[in-house]
């Protein structure tokens, strides 16, 4: 439906809140515009023009910004360029939410370039009375508030909502009014804080400006990979959308919850694999929150109490990452612990790196998550703890190097957890497993993937157990198609460890 020109017009801006459902900003922009207004609703691929973007941070805590071994800004607030699989997610959320807004009476306009002058020029192109995003709390926060000034410069409303998070950064903080840099307390003290809010109904009805706004051609924007087309295995795997996002969360209230203690076994299909959808905004945190939370008081008892309870503290990790870049804007490019910065990584060798990204080192467990991640852009959490493992420590490559990988690679590549879970597994994060904890790939298969389901699954062509022992003759079997390992592990861990006394050594 579609009013006339003069009516207020309300600028909706979506960006990791690809859903109609629990979106406190559509909702807001669609009462402002009332009965006689129109709703835009834009969604705006950024390239940014770095230089614009203000610097340093202003919400960064005077605690952090006075670390004189930190460099307190990253290389750049833009948003960072997305990676590969989330390229090819993106175009097909954008597309289930546009055919979602058009059966309301929406549409969605697509525009592109640095978000600082084109929301603000849009916002006078089409007589915006009020623009409307729900808050990130990336670096690219700052372009936000550039944006926010720019238009109340030239009397504009500019409104934010919480949406993405579950508890901003800034409500969680220790006695002393400090972020928390271990997940145990922080996480206490978000289970302290008022339950979060209802989620919000999605809109019956959007009704649009009477002349129809200037929208690129999604597949202008090319998206998608082509020559080669290496997304099939993304197709099989994969539902971007809304729709599927809530198909997920009800299956895995139905099956995965009961079994979630079973989470770290990566052939049982137990995790939610919300992930993805989570980073897009398909779906809420404060959606998933109540639904497990009211599936533990009305219907779950015993094991499957603990099993909600756990499953909500991995929603919990989510937003303490979220909170650590927001505090630690170097997240992705410096080593949160300051004494890592003098780690003697080994030189790159470009066959051994090749060899992990391709799933070809000869460790299965290795080569299986790797040949997963580059099939389907996920790779199952304790695999990818000890495909990260591997990289640095068995190959003493640098954690950033592997950061960059995931992130091109994955669906779920997310700014705050990629870089904070690489550096967790690094020892150099915040709340970091220990750097001398070395994951061995042979014992973490033995246990984890006993009779190698997963294991046989990635790699068919290997024929040994799960701890990587390999039946007599099955190299010569298989014509040597699977490789012997690349290094030892066991002397690798030893280097590992000298590497890491070394560096203790200087500090
Ligand atoms: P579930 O077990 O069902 O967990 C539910 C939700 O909790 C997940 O969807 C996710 O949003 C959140 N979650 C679970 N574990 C973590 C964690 N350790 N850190 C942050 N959030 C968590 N997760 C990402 O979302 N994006 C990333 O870019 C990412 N990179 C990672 C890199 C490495 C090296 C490692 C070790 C972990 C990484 N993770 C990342 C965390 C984790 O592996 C995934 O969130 C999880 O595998 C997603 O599967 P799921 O949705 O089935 O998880």
């Amino acid at each position: 439906m579609s009013k006339p020109d003069s009516s207020p017009v309300s600028l909706v801006w979506l960006r990791n809140d690809l859903r109609l459902e629990d979106n406190p900003a559509l909702v807001a922009g669609i009462e402002a515009a009332g009965d006689h207004g129109a709703v835009v609703v834009v969604y705006v691929l950024e390239e940014p023009d770095a230089a614009e973007y203000p610097l340093p941070f202003q919400s960064a805590s005077q605690e952090e910004n006075s670390e004189e071994a930190r460099q307190s800004v990253p290389n750049s607030n833009a948003p960072r360029p997305l990676g590969g699989a989330s390229r090819w997610w993106l175009h097909h959320s954008l597309t289930a939410l546009a055919s979602s807004l058009r059966a309301i009476g929406g549409e969605l306009v697509l525009r592109r370039g640095n978000a600082a002058s084109v929301i603000p020029e849009l916002a006078h192109e089409v007589n915006a009375t009020g623009v409307y995003w729900n808050r990130r709390y990336t670096n690219a926060r700052a372009v936000d508030g550039v944006i926010k000034s720019r238009l109340r410069t030239s009397g504009i409303d500019a409104h934010s909502f919480q949406a993405n998070l579950l508890h901003e950064p800034w409500t969680v903080s220790t006695g002393s009014g400090t972020p928390f840099r271990v997940f145990t307390p922080y996480w206490r003290a978000c289970l302290s804080r008022p339950l979060p809010r209802a989620p919000l109904p999605a809109p019956e009805r959007i009704t649009t400006p009477l002349t129809a706004v200037a929208s690129d051609d999604l597949s202008s924007w090319n998206l998608l990979p082509q020559n080669p087309d290496w997304a099939s295995g993304l197709r099989e795997t994969w539902q971007p959308g809304e729709q599927a996002a809530l198909t997920r969360l009800s299956a895995f209230l139905e099956v995965g919850l009961a079994s979630y203690h079973r989470r770290d076994e990566p052939s049982e299909a137990v995790n939610s694999m919300l992930s993805p959808h989570l980073r897009f905004g398909e779906i809420s945190p404060f959606q998933v929150w109540h639904a497990v939370d009211s599936a533990r008081r009305t219907e779950l008892s015993g094991q499957s109490l603990d099993n909600a309870a756990k499953f909500l503290s991995e929603i919990g990790w989510r937003e303490f990452n979220a909170s650590i870049l927001f505090y630690m804007p170097y997240l992705r490019d410096q080593n949160v612990r300051p004494e890592f910065d003098a780690f003697p990584w080994k030189e790159t060798d470009p066959h051994q790196l090749k060899a992990w990204q391709t799933g070809q080192t000869g460790v299965p467990l290795v080569d299986a998550g790797m040949r997963e991640l580059w099939h389907t852009g996920i790779m199952h959490n304790r695999v990818r703890m000890v495909a990260a493992s591997f990289l640095i420590k068995n190959l003493l490559v640098d954690w950033r190097i592997g950061e960059a990988w995931f992130w091109d690679t994955l669906v779920d590549a997310d700014e705050a957890s990629n870089p904070g879970n690489w550096q967790w597994v690094a020892g150099s994060g915040v709340d970091a497993a220990p750097y001398f904890r070395v994951f061995n790939p042979e014992t973490q298969a033995k246990k984890f993937d006993p009779e190698a389901h997963y294991i046989q699954r990635w790699v068919p062509e290997f024929e040994g157990d799960a701890a990587g022992k390999r039946a007599p003759g099955a190299e010569t079997l298989f014509g040597g198609s699977y490789p012997a390992p690349i290094v030892d592990l066991r002397e690798t861990r030893v280097a590992a460890l000298a590497a890491y006394d070394e560096m203790r050594a200087v500090g």
